[in-house]
């Protein structure tokens, strides 16, 4: 079987040439081609010695994942499904702004966290990505943009891994993944603009830090050990405190001052006055340990299966107006693609569910779902 070249960071990918007796800087030529210059076929490899392209053909090749669906929604959002096999599916979407173009990457089929408002959740999970799956739909979707908008300069200038999947409990393909958008033989972008979204996999954030430190985001969404139990399950095994000592932990080499704190704003669940003011509190009592947040509240974008509804606009202003007014820098998330299902919580693609999923979702819809003030 052929080795698929979109599975190496650099490293990777010199390693591999010297297999083949060939020098590290043969491997950047080729990492060149492939990431920068799009390219796939070996014979267009201009400046590669003909032996070398030959021996290529023989053992390598670049290959992307296959496109299922291409959607673009009337905001200029794309949205795309790509097959990667075994009846999985997973979701890509890029979200053009005047200042940048960010990329919702996805790191695995489904997702075993199983967060009671994410429609990813709610499906179960399959499989971990490769790196290679994780490449292609940067791949795929820079070169793409590019040939469509008539252009050789760089679209995708943000990378978010909040697709499908808990990147951190894919480290291993997510890593390589990880330096080949940031190195500047790769797609050159700068660690603050690569995020890694996690739900919490505390252990890991460790590692990332010393592997490969680019922005973090939380999903958080509780204010309270009690209720993010309810919501994100692996809080039982990752408690607030730990969570947010790991957050602390990771500043001290994070390419931002600041963590991202993601809150889905769910109506009459996490959504009081008493929750920010909770909020609040955790954050104030932490700040003189280090810790430094933004928070990014996010409208929910209900799905029938989560039984949960989105908090009134004003309900979204008051709470924010509460972190505000305590000096917290708060966002609230302009909703993209609403009309080809890409916005965030949305993704779902399809995943043949090897966890059970549905039932234990429908199991936990039995637990009422109560603001605990
Ligand atoms: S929010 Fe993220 S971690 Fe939670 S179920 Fe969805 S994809 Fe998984």
């Amino acid at each position: 079987m052929k080795t698929n070249l979109l599975d190496f960071d650099l490293d990777g990918l010199a390693a591999f040439c010297l297999q083949l007796g060939e020098k590290r800087f043969r491997a950047v030529q080729l990492f060149r081609w492939i990431h920068q210059r799009g390219a796939a076929d070996f014979s267009a490899m201009s400046d590669l010695a003909k032996s070398l392209r030959d021996k290529l053909d023989g053992c390598a090749v670049v290959a992307s994942l296959p496109v299922v669906s291409e959607h673009v929604s009337a905001d200029g959002t794309v949205k795309w499904l790509f097959d990667v096999g075994g009846g999985n599916a997973v979701e890509t979407v890029f979200i053009p702004e005047d200042d940048r173009g960010t990329l919702c990457v996805s790191s695995q089929a489904g997702c075993a966290v199983g967060c009671r408002f994410c429609s990813t959740g709610h499906q179960g999970f399959s499989r971990n990505l490769s790196t290679a799956e994780i490449l292609a739909q940067l791949w795929h979707a820079e070169h793409a943009l590019r040939r469509r908008l008539g252009t050789d300069t760089r679209v995708i200038s943000n990378v978010v891994m909040m697709g499908m999947g808990e990147p951190l409990q894919n480290y291993a393909a997510l890593v390589p993944a990880l330096r080949a958008m940031l190195d500047d033989h790769g797609y050159g972008l700068s660690r603050r603009r690569v995020t890694v979204s996690t739900s919490g996999v505390v252990p890991m954030m460790d590692r990332l830090a010393q592997d490969c430190p680019v922005a973090l985001a939380v999903s958080l969404h509780a204010p309270n050990d009690a209720l993010r139990d309810h919501l994100v399950p692996l809080n039982r095994k990752y408690p607030l405190a730990e969570l947010l000592d790991a957050c602390t932990r990771y500043l001290a080499h994070a390419p931002r001052d600041f963590i991202t704190l993601e809150y889905c704003m769910l109506d009459g669940v996490n959504d009081s006055p008493a929750h920010a003011r909770e909020l609040v509190d955790m954050v104030s009592s932490r700040q003189g340990a280090g810790f430094r947040c933004k928070f990014n509240l996010i409208p929910f974008n209900p799905f029938p299966a989560s039984g949960l509804h989105r908090s009134p606009d004003r309900v979204v202003q008051a709470f924010a107006q509460i972190l505000v007014d305590a000096g917290i820098v708060t966002t609230v998330r302009k909703t993209r693609g609403d009309d080809i299902d890409a916005a965030c919580g949305q993704l779902a693609g399809e995943v043949m569910d090897r966890t059970n999923a549905v039932d234990r979702m429908a199991r936990q819809r039995t637990i009422p779902l109560k603001p605990v003030h």
